[in-house]
């Protein structure tokens, strides 16, 4: 039987996730056939070293609305993303979620009927109290912190990678060519209205997290470095700091002298010279760092604008 073009994509990168695609699966179904529009669910299997691959295999020659792509080693769960994101066929809407039972399916009518009411994304925020691991729950608020202060991307706290994209929110991301990808970042910064729904993270079905410290730490600096060049700018700020001494210092010394304080001869003038010097290196450092960043910023080749249709509410049913 022929699939018919579906109307809505859903898409679940995988790493080492067996026992979880065929409940995961399930579950799916269940929810989007009661939604009655045509649907496809896309695994994206990120160079899993279980039989992934094979559970996979098995379960898409069984069920025409199930599909895989399988990548040749482990590229991350960004790169899975967007993947999933470029290989999407639905006309309407593509869901992105976890592929191990966190981010319940049950929410997805929720989605939908923000979707159909004129949402172009519908970006889910995990109730912090229900992630797993105190440490994680820790290292997740400082980094949604550290990430509001230095970037120009306002990313609420807790924003999980389980939302809805409407065709054209997805458009737009898939036509960015940047190549370091943090999605939750690109999904702000490409706009469209967007709706918020909260939920509550579930337990892990089965393995464990996929994320270990190391790729955590990465994907917080990809995030930071993607989205910030502040950091690049801190030299200026310490230049500013340093020439301020040196200053305050020299009235110091003046004044010092004018009132006959003794000071040891020959003091000041190496420690001005010294703190100047140091300063206006910072400050050649800090138009280096400028040039840098707005280098590293054209490089990225994002576009100057994005262009939006209005939607009409009727397009959303079949
Ligand atoms: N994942 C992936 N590639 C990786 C790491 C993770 O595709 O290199 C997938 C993983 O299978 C899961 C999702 O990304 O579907 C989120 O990972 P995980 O549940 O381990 O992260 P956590 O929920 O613990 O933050
Ligand atoms: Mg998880």
């Amino acid at each position: 039987m022929k699939q018919s073009t579906p109307i809505l994509s859903v898409v679940l990168p995988a790493f080492n996730e067996a026992e979880n695609i065929v409940p995961v699966t399930e579950r799916l179904c269940a929810t989007l056939e009661s939604l009655n529009r045509p649907f496809e669910i896309l695994w994206i299997d990120d160079g899993s070293t279980d039989n992934t691959t094979e559970v996979l295999d098995k379960l898409c020659s069984a069920d025409q609305r199930v599909r895989a792509l399988h990548f040749s080693r482990n590229f991350g769960h960004m790169a899975a993303l967007c993947a999933g994101l470029e290989a999407a066929r639905a006309t309407g809407a593509v869901i992105t979620m976890d592929a191990d039972g966190q981010h319940p399916p049950e929410l997805i009518p929720e989605m939908i009927a923000l979707w159909d009411e004129g949402a172009d994304i519908v970006q889910t925020l995990r109730d912090p109290a229900t992630q797993e691991g105190m440490l994680k729950q820790q290292t997740s608020k400082g980094f949604y912190r550290v990430l509001s202060l230095l970037a120009d991307i306002d990313l609420p706290a807790g924003a999980a990678d389980f939302r809805l994209m409407d065709r054209q929110a997805v458009d737009a991301l898939n036509a960015l060519p940047e190549r370091v990808r943090f999605v939750r970042g690109l999904v702000q910064w490409v706009g469209f209205d967007c709706e918020y729904i909260h939920f509550a993270s579930e337990p892990r079905l089965n393995g464990e997290t996929k994320y270990s410290y190391t790729k955590m730490i990465s994907f917080a600096l990809s995030g930071l470095s993607s989205f910030s060049v502040r950091p690049l700018r801190l030299s200026f700020l310490m230049a500013l700091i340093v020439i301020g001494i040196a200053g305050c210092y020299s009235v110091f010394v003046l004044w010092a002298k004018y009132a006959g304080l003794a000071l040891t001869p020959g003091w000041a003038s190496i420690l001005l010279v010294v703190m100047l010097l140091g300063g206006a290196q910072l400050f050649a450092i800090g138009i280096a760092s400028e040039y840098l960043a707005r280098t590293y910023m054209e490089q990225k080749q994002r576009p100057v604008y994005i262009l939006k249709k209005p939607r009409k509410r009727e397009k959303n049913v079949p």
